[in-house]
C-alpha cells in the first residue's frame, strides 16, 4: 500500500518515494510508488499534476485502494524519484473544496440542506444542494461563510475509530462504516472527506456564490473561492467599468442607465416599424398597378417593412412583386405572388440571383448578391 503523504500534510510539494511497480497502458505509464503527496481524482476534484523523475504527472487515480500515476515517461522499477507538485494549482482546490465545507456546513446547520453534489473544475466550482433557497437567503449563508473565513477557525482531519465515529453527527453523501476520514473544521462543519483541505480557514480569503439556479429538486449553485473570487472581481469590475464607460454613468448607476437605454431601444424600434409601414403604403400607391412582374427597390427597409409593402403592393400586380432592401449585390429580398408557386421556383431564382433563402408558395423571404439590373432582368 503507498503512504499517502497529503493526509499527512497537505501542504506537501515536493517529496522522495521509490517506484514499487509499472504498467504501460496506451499512452501512459502506470506508476505505483511507496508513497506519495498527488492526491487522485475523486470526489468531484481532479487529480494532482506535476512531476516525478523527468516525467510528467498527467493523471492520478486510485483503484482498489492502489494509486496509480499517470506518466508520459518510463521510469525503471525500484528507481528512486523526486515528486513535485503543481502546488499553486493543488493549492487553490484545496481553498474551493475547504469553502464548500463551510458553505456546505451553514446550508445543513441553518436551513436543514445537504450538499448533494460537488463539482471542482478548472475554472468553476459547483455545488448542488437538496432544497430551494432564495438569494437573500443564500447571502445570508454566505455571509456566515465569509465571518467563518475572518474567524481563522483551524481546519483538522483525522480517523477516528468505529465506536468513536459511532457516537459522532458528521455530513457524508455515503453510508461508510471503516477507514473514514473526518475533517472538522471548528464549530462550522463536520464532514467525511478524503480531499486535502487548507488548515485555517483564514487562508480562504473570501467566498463568493455568483449564481443559483433550480437543479432537479433543488439548486445548483456556481462559487468562487481564493484568487479565483478575486478573478471573477476584477473581471467583473472590469465589465462594469466599461459599459460605465460608454453610458458616461456612475459605476454604481449603471443598471439604471442600461433599463433605460434598452427601453429607448424599444421605443425607437417602434418608431422604426411605424415609419416603414408609412413608407410601404406610400410606396405601394406610387407603384399603382401592373399588370406583368414588379421589381421594386426600398432602401434602408427592414424585413417588417418589406412584408408589408409586399401585401399592400401585390393586390394591384399581375405578376410577381420583387421588393428589395440593401445595397447593390447585398440585397435583402421578399418576393410574392398570388398565382406563381415560388416555393417551387426559390432554388431556380437564388441560383441564377446568386441568392439564398426560403418561405411559402406565395411568398419567399431571402438574399441576393446579384445586381439591380441583373434581377429586373430576371424578372423582366
Ligand atoms: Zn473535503
Amino acid at each position: 500500500m503507498t503512504e499517502k503523504l497529503y493526509y499527512e500534510n497537505a501542504y506537501t510539494k515536493e517529496f522522495d518515494a521509490r517506484v514499487i511497480s509499472l504498467e504501460y497502458r496506451e499512452p501512459y505509464f502506470l506508476t505505483v510508488l511507496d508513497r506519495t503527496a498527488f492526491f487522485p481524482e475523486g470526489g468531484g476534484q481532479r487529480a494532482d499534476t506535476g512531476t516525478l523523475g523527468g516525467a510528467r504527472v498527467i493523471d492520478v487515480r486510485e483503484r482498489n485502494g492502489e494509486i496509480y500515476h499517470y506518466l508520459d515517461t518510463e521510469l525503471a522499477l525500484g528507481q528512486k524519484v523526486h515528486g513535485e507538485l503543481d502546488f499553486a494549482v493543488r493549492y487553490d482546490k484545496m481553498q474551493q473544496h475547504t469553502a464548500e465545507h463551510i458553505l456546505s456546513g451553514f446550508f445543513n446547520s441553518v436551513f436543514g440542506l445537504s450538499n448533494v453534489g460537488f463539482h471542482l473544475g478548472e475554472s468553476e466550482v459547483t455545488l448542488d444542494i437538496d432544497g430551494f433557497l432564495t438569494w437573500e437567503q443564500l447571502l445570508h449563508v454566505e455571509r456566515l461563510a465569509n465571518g467563518a473565513v475572518r474567524s481563522c477557525l483551524p481546519v483538522t482531519a483525522r480517523f477516528p475509530t468505529p465506536e468513536e465515529l459511532s457516537g459522532m453527527s458528521y455530513r457524508s453523501k455515503l453510508e461508510l462504516s471503516s477507514g473514514v476520514r473526518i475533517v472538522e473544521i471548528s464549530g462550522v462543519d463536520v464532514c467525511a472527506c478524503c480531499a486535502p483541505h487548507v488548515g485555517n480557514t483564514g487562508e480562504i480569503g473570501i467566498i463568493k456564490i455568483v449564481s443559483a439556479e433550480r437543479w432537479r429538486s433543488g439548486m445548483r449553485l456556481i462559487m468562487h473561492a481564493g484568487a479565483r473570487a478575486l478573478s471573477d472581481y476584477e473581471r467583473k469590475l472590469s465589465s462594469v467599468s466599461g459599459i460605465s464607460a460608454a453610458l458616461s454613468t456612475p459605476r454604481d448607476e449603471v443598471l439604471p442607465s442600461v433599463i433605460k437605454l434598452k427601453e429607448d431601444v424599444e421605443a425607437l424600434k417602434h418608431v422604426t416599424a411605424e415609419k416603414d409601414r408609412r413608407i410601404a403604403e406610400l410606396a405601394a400607391k406610387m407603384l399603382g398597378s401592373r399588370e406583368g412582374n414588379a421589381v421594386c427597390h426600398i432602401p434602408d427597409m427592414t424585413m417588417d417593412g418589406l412584408i408589408a409593402f409586399s401585401n399592400a403592393a401585390l393586390p394591384s400586380v399581375g405578376g410577381i412583386l420583387v421588393a428589395l432592401t440593401g445595397e447593390d449585390k447585398c440585397y435583402k429580398y421578399v418576393i410574392s405572388s398570388k398565382g406563381t408557386d415560388l416555393k417551387a421556383l426559390v432554388k431556380e431564382i437564388n441560383a441564377a440571383l446568386g441568392g439564398r433563402g426560403g418561405g411559402r408558395s406565395e411568398m419567399i423571404q431571402g438574399s441576393f448578391t446579384a445586381s439591380l439590373d441583373e434581377i429586373k432582368d430576371y424578372f423582366k
